[in-house]
């Protein structure tokens, strides 16, 4: 799975007017999920199911 980090430099996340993340291909708001491993969140787009991981 990429980084949120990641996602934005390759142009797969943008960040909308609010500065919610946002699936490029899909135009939709990501979903926040807990990480299972605890350390941060999975943020997953609902329309493709893709997901990237943000640290911290
Ligand atoms: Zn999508």
């Amino acid at each position: 799975m990429d980084s949120v980090r990641k996602g934005l430099r390759v142009g797969d996340l943008q960040k909308d007017t609010y500065e919610r993340l946002r699936c490029s291909a899909c135009e939709v708001t990501l979903e926040t999920e807990d990480d299972p491993d605890g350390v941060g969140q999975i943020r997953s787009c609902p329309g493709c199911g893709s997901a990237w991981r943000r640290l911290g």
